[in-house]
């Protein structure tokens, strides 16, 4: 358990006092930054495992973890020496030519996940638009070119790119970008009657997320992801996994699709897999793999030997049995413990506790937006999911002390409501 140890936790600082060199960056920030996130005043300096300090010093617990990144805690120490010994080698050198890192990385993967062939990248949505791009050349090379709609779900969320975004099943992501792309289709999560009635002689796909993240920590009814490979068979679309967020060991199996024991026809990656560098990967079956031929996609950083060093690290450390034994363990420590504290607090006030391994969802009778302000301001760093959903996506070297730690900061904030 060593590549899991990390320093003893120590209480976070007061939130009260002033914060001048928080203040003078994120001036600068407002006059040159692009204004399209809603970001926390506070800037980040330093991290270890799962504390991370502001630049006035104040300590925070991480919970976040990057959004669901960060998983095995911040620098760490063995895949930082992984990149940090390829930065003093070679850093860059394009898919013109081949590198190390990347094959190695490629080989772990597709062993992890049990599809053969693997494409790199560098983001989530990079990777789920390689999903989409594989299906209609896959389609176009079947002879079945009038196969281009991918069916995917109502609050999804598959990436910020237009053909991505216009999968992502939210109204609000796709506002103010029309005209959106054509080829999608959005249905009820969990419903697979609806999804039945929805395949027609131009459906291709089904994109899916095993429990959609940022939609809430919303989890997939109990075999519908093998319901979902049934009627695929049946109908020759291809079943596609998002696994962005739930994959590489963050709901206590390799990948969420694993919990159904099903095999899809491709899946994405990324968050995780990098432990916050960026890289993403698409993985797919031999023949569905073989459509993109030379000429057909690419990327110029993407398997950059950096990154990939320190996914190969990552791999190593996620592949020990030991290490998803413990997510598993943890997430049912939090489980029982938000339910306890669902209890003890006014009734309703969290109207419901879920998720799986360390991905992890209280959601609220509320705007959940204030609820995270108060809780960072008492030293806790979490997002929201949804609109009323606090999210929670530690690190996997988080005890179960640092969770009760947690709890109690929102037991806290939550009662004083
Ligand atoms: C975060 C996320 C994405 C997008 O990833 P980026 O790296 O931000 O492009 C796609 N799908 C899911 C399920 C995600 O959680």
């Amino acid at each position: 358990m060593t590549a899991l140890s990390q320093p003893p936790p120590s209480p976070a600082a007061p939130a009260s006092a002033p914060t001048p060199a928080n203040d003078a960056i994120i001036q600068k920030a407002k006059r040159h930054l692009l204004q399209n996130y809603k970001q926390q005043p506070v800037v980040l300096v330093r991290g270890k495992g799962t504390r991370v300090w502001d630049a006035d010093g104040r300590e925070y617990l991480d919970l976040l973890g990057g959004i669901a990144t960060c998983s095995l805690g911040h620098c760490h120490p063995e895949v930082t020496a992984a990149a940090k010994a390829q930065l003093d080698s070679l850093w860059h050198v394009s898919n013109v030519f081949y590198s190390q890192p990347q094959i190695d990385l490629a080989a772990q993967l597709t062993e992890w996940s049990g599809l053969p062939r693997a494409f790199f990248c560098n983001s989530g949505g990079e990777a789920n638009e390689a999903l989409l791009k594989l299906t209609r050349k896959v389609m176009k090379d079947r002879g079945t070119p009038e196969r281009f709609e991918v069916i995917s779900f109502e609050k999804s969320f598959h990436g910020r790119t237009l053909a991505t975004v216009t999968a992502t099943g939210q109204p609000k992501y796709h506002a103010g970008f029309e005209p959106l792309p054509a080829g999608f289709k959005h249905l009820p999560y969990g419903d697979i009657d609806a999804v039945r009635a929805a395949v027609g002689p131009s459906s291709a796909a089904i994109l899916v997320e095993p429990i959609q993240g940022e939609g809430g920590v919303r989890m997939a009814p109990p075999g519908f992801l093998t319901a979902l490979r049934a009627l695929c068979d049946e109908k020759g679309l291809l079943l596609l996994v998002d696994e962005v967020q739930t994959g590489m060991g963050r709901t206590g199996k390799p990948f969420g699709f694993m919990h159904e024991g099903i095999r899809p026809d491709a899946i994405s990656v990324a968050k995780a897999l990098g432990n916050g560098l960026p890289i993403g990967a698409m993985l797919c079956r031999e023949e569905l793999g073989s459509s993109l031929v030379p000429g057909t996609h690419g990327s110029t950083f993407g398997g950059n030997l950096v990154a990939a060093a320190a996914a190969n690290v990552v791999l190593r450390i996620l592949r020990q049995p030991e290490t998803l034994k413990a997510v598993t363990e943890k997430g049912a420590h939090f489980l029982a413990r938000a339910r306890e504290l669902q209890a003890r607090l006014p009734a309703g006030r969290i109207v419901a506790v879920r998720g799986q391994g360390l991905l992890l969802g209280l959601e609220l009778d509320r705007d959940v937006a204030p609820v995270i302000a108060s809780l960072r301001e008492a030293g806790l760093l979490v997002n929201a999911a949804g609109d009323r959903t606090v999210r929670f996506a530690p690190p996997f070297v988080v005890t179960t002390q640092e969770l009760d730690e947690g709890l109690a900061i929102v037991e806290r904030v939550l009662a004083a409501l």
